[in-house]
């Protein structure tokens, strides 16, 4: 019985090599980066999984493929998440592809960089838009899909899974980044006020914060030697991050194994948020 105290149940789908086998899960913003690799890892895990792309249809459609040879469901779904209309289309393709759905990872996030003087409303509100606006609107759409559906006691034991990827910008301020500082932070406590609401249904909602990773949206950080190197004085464990350290994490915390896990960030960062600055005593 799946108990309100009782102790993890076991079984072939839970203790063997494959432990999201049978879940269905969307990842926002799924053809590159961090979100590719966190869709790969959660096929890999055994998952069916929605490939959310806003524009480049083929490469989305290449990593549905990637995914479908790893003997999983995938398929890819076309929106823009800051846009209600899109995202409601999104979740209809996604369950008419898959029936229901265990795992959201909002991942989908841009930046537009601007001092402040300079920062026009239309940056402001489209960072806002994609990185917190988009991630309410994405778990909205999961948690009526959670709810309609009802506990699927022979994948997960809990309702449903919420994975926010945030940033350390969620805590670190970030000159130059205020739209993307606020969009984070804000991802942080939309985050654990869901986590706090709906943990009496069994819904985990949890974080999770890069350091810096190497992707596209901060290549200027890391492709050139001088620019690693400048890096390197933020990063305690002196690497950059890869996206397979983030969707590690995120599989995890998508798991039974994380059961008892909600309304926190994981933060994985290399150190990043450990005030580098005085690793020689200040
Ligand atoms: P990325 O640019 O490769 O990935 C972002 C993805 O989001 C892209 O596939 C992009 O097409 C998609 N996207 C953008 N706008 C969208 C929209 N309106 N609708 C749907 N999809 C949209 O960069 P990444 O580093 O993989 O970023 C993934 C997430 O990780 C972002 O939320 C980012 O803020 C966060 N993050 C990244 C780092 C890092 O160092 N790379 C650090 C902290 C947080």
């Amino acid at each position: 019985m799946e108990g309100d105290f009782g102790r993890p149940e076991r079984g072939p789908a839970r203790d063997g090599v494959r432990p999201l086998h049978g879940q269905k899960a969307l990842v926002t913003g799924a053809s590159s980066g961090i979100g590719r690799a966190v869709a790969r890892a959660l096929a890999e895990a055994g998952a069916d999984v929605a490939v959310n792309y806003a524009r480049g249809e083929t490469a989305a459609e290449a990593a549905a493929a990637e995914f479908r040879a790893l003997g999983v469901r995938a398929v890819a779904v076309q929106a823009d998440v800051s846009r209600e209309d899109e995202v409601e289309a999104m979740f209809a393709r996604t369950l008419t592809a898959f029936g229901t759905l265990d795992i959201l990872v909002n991942n989908a996030g841009l930046q537009q960089d601007a001092p402040v003087e300079a920062m026009t409303l239309e940056q402001w509100n489209r960072v806002i838009g994609v990185n917190l606006t988009g991630q309410f609107l994405c778990a909205r759409a999961a948690v009526r899909e959670f709810k309609r559906r009802g506990p699927r006691p022979e994948v997960s034991r809990a309702l449903g899974k919420i994975v926010c990827v945030s940033s350390v910008h969620e805590v670190i301020p970030w000159a130059g980044h205020v739209n993307y500082a606020a969009s984070k932070g804000g991802v942080m406590l939309m985050m654990k006020t869901l986590a706090q609401e709906l943990a009496g249904d069994r819904i985990r909602v949890v974080g999770v914060a890069p350091g810096a990773i190497r992707t596209p949206i901060n290549r200027a950080a890391w492709d050139t030697p001088e620019a690693y190197a400048s890096l390197m004085t933020l990063i305690p464990y002196k690497r950059i991050g890869e996206p397979e350290d983030i969707a590690a994490a995120v599989t995890w915390l998508a798991s039974d194994a994380a059961d008892y896990v909600t309304g926190t960030t994981l933060f994985v960062d290399g150190g990043m948020t450990l005030y580098p600055g005085f690793e020689a005593g200040g």
